[in-house]
């Protein structure tokens, strides 16, 4: 089953139980606390902490988004795309947990000539916390599933809440069991390792995130907190990932195999003659490059152009680490020409406005690679020299204000420092560039203040320099891997 079929089915499924069907929003979230849309729910975030009525009882959607902080997990697990659509039904004081396990039971195991996806209803397993009694007895008594398909959690790992008091509620997540060829059985005892190890996560893939809105929730620390009621309307929101479902259901390794994506890597096979499959470190990159290219596409179609500062940046990095991959690949020419126009052949079903706007969506991805390109070679020059100089010294690492030289005067992302760094046995003192970082934005700072105004997003570049307090630990690089100090 296609992606583009999975998206419409579930958009028939919940219209004929009488959802209003809501377009996606943009990948640009206009919620100023996060970057970008996250999640089916934020778009509906006022009606679920009630801030809004709801002009509807119900919704649908299949909702954009991008996850920066699974960046460095692409590739790497079989299920994290930094762009994936999260299909999600809602019920703002509507139906509750019964409903909402209804409709996923329904969907999910119905015959695919019924309207449903099918699934084998024994390779379904759910979480629930472990004093919902409501969603357990309604699962075993009525829907008939296996009490040993249910893994009860305590409320630390299956709630929801915002972090804040307010709303908060238990969740039931579905997760689809690939077989055995994929890791150990979680039956017979295993239960209380749940989730478990990373190999009994690559076997129960997660597919669907029913969260059950309940309750009010009243201050605390991390989860630690009272549980002061039930609330007035309770809400339903969940999240099924598509390329999840489409991975399963194309009878494929993993989310970047489906047809919304695997075009790219074959393309990218044929640029640099590497074949997907052969060599794991090489596979990592083509996944890379297969999910980075998508993501740059539908990022620019929502209006997000490179930059350095804010969602600029994130599309910046996703480019460049696409192009990078690329030539570790062996293949240093222009590859965006080659790629982005499979990406936007195999989008364009679900997303028809990209035709039309392909032409500046091009033109902006390809100037992005030719700058890059063009940093390439004078930062390279730069970098060798300052390693060269290094290494005659008989030193280790590369100094904090060279890092910070090649950032600022040569557009280094320092990812791209501390790789290429890592490439010829060095280290970087990342202290040394946090700190000229942190001076030179002082600088700015004091600059804007004197200018009035100014305001940049640095959101990205504190969270890139682990900021909020904590440095966040350097875990050690592999060529691909680009991500462990970004979000
Ligand atoms: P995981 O534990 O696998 O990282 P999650 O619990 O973070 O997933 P949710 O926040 O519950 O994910 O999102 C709802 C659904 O969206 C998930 O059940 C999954 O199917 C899908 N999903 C989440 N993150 C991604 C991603 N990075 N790429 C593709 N699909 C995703
Ligand atoms: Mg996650
Ligand atoms: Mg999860
Ligand atoms: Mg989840």
């Amino acid at each position: 089953m296609r992606t583009s079929e999975i998206h419409r089915r579930w958009l028939d499924f919940f219209e004929k139980k009488q959802h209003e069907v809501v377009p996606s929003a943009s990948l640009v979230s206009n919620d100023p606390s996060i970057l970008f849309t996250i999640a089916g729910m934020v778009p509906f975030i006022p009606y679920i902490v009630g801030t809004e009525k709801a002009p509807y009882d119900r919704a649908v959607s299949v909702q954009k988004c991008i996850r920066t902080n699974d960046i460095e997990n692409v590739g790497r697990t079989t299920r994290h795309g930094t762009f994936f659509q999260m299909a999600g039904n809602f019920s703002f004081g509507d139906y509750f947990k019964q409903g909402a396990i209804d409709f996923s039971w329904e969907l999910l195991t119905s015959s695919q000539d019924d309207g449903g996806f099918g699934l084998d209803p024994a390779r379904l397993w759910i979480t629930l916390w472990e004093q919902d009694e409501e969603s357990y007895q309604h699962l075993t008594e009525v829907i008939g599933l296996d009490p040993a398909r249910i893994v009860q959690l305590p409320w630390e790992e299956s709630c929801w809440d915002t972090g804040q008091p307010g709303p908060a509620g238990s969740t039931g997540e579905w997760h689809y069991d690939r077989g055995p060829e994929y890791g150990p059985d979680a039956m017979g005892g295993r239960q209380d390792e749940w989730p478990g190890s990373a190999e009994a996560e690559d076997r129960y893939i997660e597919i669907w995130n029913l969260v059950f809105d309940q309750f009010l929730r009243g201050e605390g620390k991390g989860k630690d907190y009272p549980l002061l009621g039930e609330l007035e309307q309770k809400s339903i929101d969940t999240g099924m990932g598509v390329e999840r479902l489409a991975y399963i259901l194309q009878d494929k390794q993993n989310m970047y195999e489906i047809d919304q994506v695997f075009g790219v890597i074959e393309k990218a096979q044929e640029l640099s003659g590497r074949v997907y499959g052969a060599d794991g470190e090489d596979d990592v990159r083509l996944r890379i490059v297969g999910d980075h290219v998508r993501s740059a596409l539908m990022l620019v179609a929502d209006g997000v152009r490179p930059g350095n500062e804010g969602r600029g940046y994130v599309l910046r990095r996703l480019i460049r680490r696409a192009v990078r991959s690329m030539r570790l690949l062996g293949y240093a020419e222009p590859s965006m020409p080659a790629l982005l126009p499979v990406s936007k052949e195999a989008m364009v079903e679900s997303y028809p406005g990209l035709e039309a706007d392909f032409t500046r969506i091009s033109d902006i991805v390809y100037a992005e690679e030719e700058a890059f390109r063009r940093t390439l070679v004078t930062g390279t020059a730069i970098f060798d020299q300052v390693a060269g100089a290094v290494k005659q010294e008989g030193g280790r690492s590369v100094a904090g204000p060279d890092a910070f030289r090649l950032h600022d005067t040569y557009g280094f992302p320092i990812d791209l420092t501390l790789e290429m760094a890592q490439e010829v046995g060095l280290t970087v003192d990342e202290e040394g560039f946090r700190a000229a970082m942190s001076e030179q934005r002082e600088r700015a700072r004091a600059d804007a203040a004197s200018k009035k105004g100014g305001h940049t997003d640095t959101a990205v570049y504190n969270r890139l320099l682990g900021e909020r307090g904590e440095a966040v630990p350097f875990v050690g690089y592999t060529e691909s891997t680009l991500a462990t100090t970004v979000e």
